[in-house]
């Protein structure tokens, strides 16, 4: 234990563990075969105490919930070209803050700079800059900062979105120093409405994406062209929230009328914000793209400085933004869940399926399910695919999925009916055999 734990966590578990003995035997709670086992036993008590005092709190698990950017399991799973591009950055020192040529201090938010530049260039959008910070909220709250102070900004009262985790546009709206000018009313905003709230204090008009939900009914909502028409009649530039950024026509996969970076700017947004890691497919990130000089007034102001972000970062968004550029859309992780046809997903159900045939009290079907894509993007919008559907003797669904859950590698599953359902399309595909041994586990238990 001391080869594979150290010497002061075992000596540590060690002293716990016989204080704890030695306490019952003081109040004389032991019978004499109860103290005979506590010693047996002892060796292996120790151990699950040291096991529980040193495991990492964050561990990898696998995603059977069928939501594809899953926030509370780490949104995009990274590509491995970025992985390996974190390892060969970080393990050593690099020119994160270093001009090579000059020999002397450059300056970070070069990094990814060039690649967004070509990737946009490549998609109808010639010139643009490019900033990255922490994560979207930081990107909004560090636009609406940097061009809004003081000022008004104007919004349309269907689009005051909260997203989990407490981003709520008013409040960072109210961080920024800007004040918010709301119009319209939850279903129904015109260009009427923008026209006649714009003063001489309006500093931005900013339209945010209803990434988790929608309005249906009797809804107006002006299209994205009226608003960039009215910005540059009146001066004032366009900023969108997209949340999600997509820098690929989901229509490509299956998913109509959600806004992607280049259709955007192309409309003439002047600036837009989204995050790295949802439908992008990368690290934790806020990117702002769009007219230069509005993105050299983020890059001044303080707050940039605070909500910079590491090389680890730069790194891992570097080689997917390479990805891209190369045309290499199937080596991210998360264009190739959206892109897998629902007979893979099933031809998968079913292998999965047949090797757990031999599991006593265990019953197998495979389901017709549709897989969301979750994580403020796509709201409403679901993509067909196949689960593995258990039901086990004697045990209730939810302590199956609980049982799931607490594994060696630990399965999030969903529960439905009264069974427990694992959608295969946000497993890998190497990670079959894991789930069918987790679940052979969980039903032995
Ligand atoms: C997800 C989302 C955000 C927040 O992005 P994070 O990267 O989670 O900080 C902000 N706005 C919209 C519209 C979003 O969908």
């Amino acid at each position: 234990m001391i080869a594979l734990y150290g010497r002061a966590s075992v000596l540590e578990a060690a002293r716990i563990a016989l204080d704890i003995l030695r306490a019952q035997i003081g109040s004389g709670s032991l019978e004499a075969n109860e103290f005979d086992a506590a010693i047996t036993t002892l060796p292996s008590v120790l151990e699950k105490r040291i096991k529980r005092t040193v495991q990492p709190s964050l561990r990898p698990v696998i995603n059977a919930t069928g939501v594809i950017i899953h926030t509370n399991l780490g949104r995009a799973p990274l590509a491995r070209a970025a992985v390996e591009r974190i390892a060969e950055v970080a393990t050593g020192y690099s020119n994160l803050e270093f001009d090579l040529e000059k020999g002397e201090r450059g300056r970070r938010d070069i990094h990814a700079q060039n690649l967004f530049q070509q990737l946009l260039a490549r998609n109808g959008v010639p010139t643009t800059a490019t900033v990255v910070v922490n994560n979207n909220a930081a990107a909004v709250l560090l636009a609406l900062s940097a061009l809004a102070e003081g000022g008004e900004v104007v919004v349309s009262r269907g689009e005051l979105v909260e997203i989990g985790g407490s981003f709520r546009i008013p409040d960072i709206m109210s961080r920024s120093g800007a004040t918010l000018r709301e119009i319209g009313t939850t279903n129904r905003t015109r260009i009427g409405d923008y026209e006649k709230a714009i003063s001489e204090r309006t500093k931005l008009l900013l339209r945010v994406h209803r990434s988790n939900f929608e309005i249906v009914g009797f809804t107006e909502q002006p299209a994205l062209a009226e608003l960039v028409e009215l910005g540059k009649r009146r001066g004032i530039p366009v900023m969108e929230d997209l949340g999600s950024g997509a820098l690929v026509d989901l229509e490509e996969y299956g998913i109509a009328d959600e806004p992607n970076v280049y259709a955007s700017l192309r409309t003439g947004v002047s600036l837009v914000t989204y995050s790295g890691d949802k439908l992008l497919g990368g690290p934790q990130a806020g990117i702002a793209s769009g007219d230069p000089t509005l993105v050299a007034r983020l890059r001044s102001h303080p707050l940039f400085r605070a909500l910079r972000v590491d090389k680890m970062t730069y790194a891992a968004l570097e080689a997917t933004l390479g990805a891209y550029l190369r045309e290499e859309f199937d080596s991210l992780p998360l264009l190739h869940i959206l892109r897998a046809s629902a007979e893979s997903v099933r031809a998968r159900c079913e292998k999965v399926s047949e090797k757990l045939q031999v599991v006593v009290g265990l019953s197998v079907e495979i389901v017709e399910v549709r897989s969301v894509i979750g994580g403020g993007a796509a709201p409403g919008k679901t993509l067909p695919s196949f689960a593995v559907s258990l039901a086990a003797d004697g045990v209730n669904a939810t302590e199956l999925a609980l049982r799931l859950r607490k594994g060696k590698k630990p399965v999030v599953a969903r529960v439905e009916d009264g069974r427990v359902l694992l959608d295969l399309r946000t497993v890998a595909e190497d990670e079959d055999d894991i789930v069918v041994q987790a679940i052979v586990d969980a039903v032995k238990k």
